[in-house]
């Protein structure tokens, strides 16, 4: 389980260093603002889990609509215009884990602001983009020097491993 909760924590990590980077690269769709009712949503109980990528994770809620089960992943903070890229990947996998656990594909899952909900599309390139970027994941896990692959300070202060990485900026 530590094993586990390691993996997801680098995988998470990793999708906001690499997140922009990687959108940028593959021009992956943004979210669409869409209205969604809360009193719908089913809270998750237990973590969702692919034995064959070692992957799991626990979205915030899951909502059945028209046959499909949809992952929604609940924001604080600031709403911005458009979803953050580390938060596109993060639903992206939570489609992925549903797809892998119930054997439907969501089409899209949301994410949720305070102020604003976005559908992302779980399309065939977001999924390729994903499993690409855990295959990075997996290369990284075994090298012994990863170099940064920022130059923002403000990031390394947010860092839980700011006091023992020697590429820290801040
Ligand atoms: S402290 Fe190190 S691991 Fe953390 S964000 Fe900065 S460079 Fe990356």
């Amino acid at each position: 389980m530590l094993y586990l909760a390691l993996f997801l924590f680098v995988l998470a990590l990793l999708f906001l260093f690499q997140g922009n980077r990687q959108r940028r690269e593959s021009g992956l769709p943004g979210g669409r603002v869409v209205y969604t009712d809360t009193r719908a949503w089913g809270e998750v109980e237990k973590p969702l889990f692919w034995a064959e990528l070692g992957l799991t994770g626990k979205p915030d809620y899951l909502v059945e609509r028209e046959g499909r089960i949809i992952p929604v992943e609940v924001k604080s903070g600031r709403t911005p215009e458009a979803p953050y890229d580390s938060h596109i990947f993060q639903v992206a996998a939570y489609c992925l884990l549903v797809e892998k656990t119930y054997g439907k594909r969501p089409p899209y899952g949301i994410i949720h602001y305070p102020n604003r909900d976005f559908a992302v599309d779980y399309t065939p390139a977001l999924e390729s983009a994903l499993l690409d970027e855990l295959a990075e994941m997996r290369r990284d896990e075994v090298r012994t020097n990863v170099q940064r692959s920022h130059e923002d300070a403000a990031r390394c202060r947010k860092c839980g491993f700011r006091k023992v990485c020697d590429q820290s900026l801040a």
